[in-house]
């Protein structure tokens, strides 16, 4: 069931990987892993389906994929039954750190698009935006926001001095520091605390509430026990996390932050996109177990909720 043909260069790139990751030395079962996760994601973008280990196809031929890609869309057909025609809030993941929500107005956070491969989403796709919300000043998450305000005239939202100078420039920007919060034009956004080092500036979360529904992008945070703080005030719906490991939570601590969390959804991210921070997301769901149910979205899918509220027109 091919349904799009895999770019040559892709596809080197790709052997070039392998072979470099079948030479190394050291942890045998982290490249194993690198690998694997490349595979899948050249067969999910070009080919539709996932390889799901080398043991599988053997034991079972090809039949299987199309079983698990029926499955897949069965689950997807279901999932979006379940969100209404309208009033709904979509999350999308565009790699990385990056998130796109659409409600009633139109969120980005952290959009790292630009140079992020992983990402299926254009720049000059990317039609209209509210608010985009930076979390810290590291380049893929400051990514394409200075660039996305102004084609859409887009507010701009981070902590103070994040638009100074020549690179703020013909933007609107709301600064924030950690523990305010502001409410634009029905968006009511939390700054909120990260245990991160950011290149020049502190580092930040976010909760915002829109349309009645809470998000939580945590940024590239470690785990702290603050964040049980935000499970205690706040009823969050879904907690965007980082589960790379190195720059910010691991599987395990990430597992924990949900224990203290206690969000209906979890989306893993900061992960995948460079050798350092490969992870098995199926690792994070199992670790997570029945605390919360984790939706481990691909560049380009999304995540609906059901708004409980929905703000003015
Ligand atoms: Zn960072
Ligand atoms: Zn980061």
């Amino acid at each position: 069931m091919p349904q799009r043909k895999i770019p040559i260069n892709d596809l080197v790139n790709f052997i070039v990987k392998v072979r470099y990751h079948a030479c190394q030395e050291g942890d045998e079962k982290r490249h194993v892993l690198f690998i694997r996760t490349m595979a899948n994601r050249m067969f999910q973008n070009y080919i539709g389906y996932t390889y799901r280990g080398e043991h599988r196809i053997k034991a079972r031929g090809e039949q299987p994929f199309a079983d698990s890609v029926a499955r897949r869309k069965s689950y997807e057909a279901r999932w979006k039954e379940t969100a209404p025609a309208e009033g709904c809030v979509k999350v999308k993941f565009l790699g990385h750190a990056g998130f796109q929500v659409v409600g009633s107005r139109v969120l980005f956070f952290d959009p790292f698009i630009t140079g992020n491969r992983w990402c299926t989403t254009d720049l000059g796709a990317v039609r209209g935006a509210d608010v985009v919300l930076v979390t810290h000043d590291h380049p893929h998450h400051v990514g394409d926001s200075f660039e996305i305000c102004r084609r859409t005239g887009g507010t701009l939202v981070g902590i103070t001095g994040l638009a100074e100078g020549e690179k703020g420039r013909g933007v609107r920007f709301q600064a924030m520091n950690l523990g305010g919060k502001i409410d634009l034009d029905g968006v009511v956004i939390h700054m909120v605390q990260s245990v991160h080092v950011g290149k020049t500036l502190p580092a930040a979360g976010y909760v915002v509430e829109l349309d009645g529904c809470v998000l939580y992008h945590a940024g590239d945070t470690a785990l702290f026990e603050g964040l049980g703080q935000i499970g205690t005030d706040f009823e969050v719906d879904v907690a965007c996390l980082p589960i790379g490991d190195r720059f910010g939570m691991g599987p395990r601590e990430a597992a924990r932050a949900v224990e203290l969390i206690k969000p209906r959804f979890v989306v893993p991210m900061h992960y995948g996109t460079r050798p350092e921070i490969e992870q098995d997301p199926d690792e994070f769901r199992q670790l997570v177990a029945e605390h919360s149910e984790v939706r481990v979205l691909h560049p380009g899918e999304s995540l609906v909720l059901n708004a409980r509220k929905v703000h003015r027109p």
